[in-house]
């Protein structure tokens, strides 16, 4: 019997350790309706989907993806924010509360990412995994962010090789039945993610030295940047109210000008007008739109975590390199 099934016996047990008629009657029901599901076939009533299947609930689309190629089709995964959401200061509404409350795992990026998840997860009593432990962060370098860690540590396919089997952890101990499956999905996986990770460095790699500067809208560049040999520059450090300052923009224009860099950049979660501004002022070219904190609808240029690396790679590459000519301005 799948653990998460326990979970749910100990929770209508202490609901019924409470004491009053109503409360007792309530946790009666919670047991009896638990013996039937598990009667039946060993199901759970796990709330969110029709399936009998756990439910793992992620921060946003790019953990589900990456979740949903270790789970296969034993888990139910789904992500809070949706494809185009701002995450960094997103304000969960009370369907995305019930609905974590239903959920049998909950998986956030950690590094300050979700600057509501404290509040979002208080008083639920459902685990959750840290899927960024263990990999090595670096320290935003500017603003008021300064010394903080850089949340974005998915940007590094490397990295995510270490939320793989921080998912493939957290899963098999939601579903010990199914752990050799976890593992198999993981290991398949981490394969495509070195691939990819080759693919990123080869392609950018032949940017000329001049050529090498990636300037984009949030700081949220700097493990792909390292691990391409950029040197990363933007105009604000994480997305929060105070971003695309006056001076912050001048910054952005003074590196832009001495450096003759030919080509800026903006993500897809954002708006583009500060990164216009840069180009109105240096004539460098917009090199096109970036994805980062969200994937793309499923009929979109990156509906998978593979596919945005992918994507940024070839748009930077090109951008850069001076065989595209500029992309329009993508921006929401
Ligand atoms: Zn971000």
């Amino acid at each position: 019997m799948p653990k998460f099934l326990f979970r749910r016996a100990k929770v209508a047990a202490r609901t019924l350790a409470r004491g009053t008629a109503a409360f007792r009657a309530a946790g009666a029901a919670a047991v009896v309706l638990l013996s039937l599901s598990l009667t039946a076939c060993g199901g759970a009533a796990s709330g969110n989907s029709d399936s009998d299947k756990p439910v793992v609930l992620t921060t946003f689309t790019v953990l589900a993806d990456v979740a949903r190629n270790v789970a296969g089709d034993k888990l139910t995964v789904e992500s809070i924010t949706k494809a185009g959401a701002e995450i960094h200061g997103y304000e969960p509404t009370p369907g995305d509360i019930r609905k974590a409350a239903k959920a049998d795992l909950i998986l956030d990026n950690g590094l300050n990412l979700e600057a509501w998840f404290g509040q979002f997860v208080e008083g639920l009593d459902v685990p959750h995994a840290v899927v960024s432990d263990g990999v090595e962060v670096m320290s935003i370098s500017e603003d008021s962010y300064q010394g903080k860690p850089n949340p974005h540590a998915w940007m590094s396919p490397v990295n995510v090789q270490i939320y793989v089997d921080n998912m493939v952890t957290a899963f098999s101990k939601l579903d010990p039945e199914n752990a050799a499956v976890f593992q198999a999905n993981g290991d398949a996986y981490k394969a495509e993610l070195q691939g990819v990770q080759d693919e990123m460095k080869a392609s950018l790699a032949g940017l000329p030295e001049n050529q090498r500067a990636l300037v984009t809208c949030e700081g949220a560049f700097s493990y792909l940047a390292r691990d391409a040999g950029l040197k990363e520059v933007y105009i604000w450090a994480v997305n929060a109210e105070q971003q695309a300052t006056p001076q912050q923009i001048t910054r952005a224009i003074e590196y832009v000008k001495a450096n003759q860099v030919p080509a800026v950049f903006c993500e897809s979660t954002v708006s583009d007008a500060p990164m216009q501004q840069v180009v109105g002022a240096t004539g460098a070219k917009f090199g096109g739109t970036l994805y980062v904190d969200s994937l793309s609808e499923a009929d979109g240029p990156v509906p998978t975590y593979l596919d945005l690396i992918r994507h940024d790679a070839d748009v930077i590459t090109k951008a850069l390199a001076g065989t595209s000519t500029g992309a329009p301005a993508g921006a929401k």
